[in-house]
């Protein structure tokens, strides 16, 4: 991922590709060697992509360095002072170049309906996006409790409940079905949910699950 720049296709499938290795790689091997010695190109080939001149954090928790970023056939295969030629190039001057982030704690449930962008995180360098935090969320949803699963929302996390009220189609009842409906969806970045408990507790005991009414006995 470039930072500061919406990165085409192929810069973000390639680069994001190692989004679980920031942070996650601290103390281990680099993700791609830091010389480009791995993969011989022969000298009339083109690179897929070359990234050049960026400041280089390869999420190993070593230190940034100048560098090139080359990718092929969807795979980085090149990282240091790389030279061309490439079918596409992106001078990346002035700007970070790094694996993408990982953010485990989003609340994207009901945005994740209508919008494939996921903006702002996709500006932010996210590559994979968790949601379903906090216990809030839209799925399971009895019919008719669409409303109080919102408040709920808008109460815990402050997104305009006018906003979700007009984004969403409510075109799921279970968790599964919830699943599809994303399913059907494509998302600028990869994209994973849990299960709030918050909407299971609505389903499970309706409104009494929000007024500390006492718990059934256990039979
Ligand atoms: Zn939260």
């Amino acid at each position: 991922m470039v930072s500061s720049r919406r990165s085409g296709g192929g810069a973000r499938a390639s680069l994001g590709s190692g989004a679980a290795g920031c942070g996650a790689t601290r103390g281990r091997a680099p993700l791609v060697p830091s010389t480009p010695t791995e993969w011989k190109k022969s000298p009339d080939m083109a690179y897929d992509l070359l990234v050049r001149n960026g400041r280089l954090i390869d999420g190993t928790g070593g230190p940034a360095r100048e560098g090139d970023v080359a990718i092929q056939d969807g795979r980085i295969v090149a990282v240091g002072r790389v030279d061309g030629p490439a079918r596409r190039e992106i001078d990346a001057d002035g700007r970070a170049v790094m694996p993408g982030f990982v953010d485990v704690h989003t609340h994207y449930d009901g945005q994740a309906t209508w919008d494939p962008d996921l903006a702002p995180s996709v500006y932010h360098g996210v590559t994979t996006a968790v949601m379903g935090n906090c216990g809030v969320g839209f799925a399971p949803v009895r019919p008719g409790q669409e409303g109080f699963l919102i408040e709920l929302m808008e109460g815990v996390e402050d997104i305009p409940g006018t906003t979700l009220h007009e984004g969403i189609d409510w075109s799921w009842e279970s968790f599964p079905e919830y699943l599809e409906a994303l399913e059907g969806r494509r998302f600028t970045m990869d994209l994973g949910t849990q299960v709030p408990h918050g909407s299971i507790r609505a389903y499970v005991m309706g409104v009494a699950g929000s007024l500390r009414a006492p718990r059934s006995p256990i039979t």
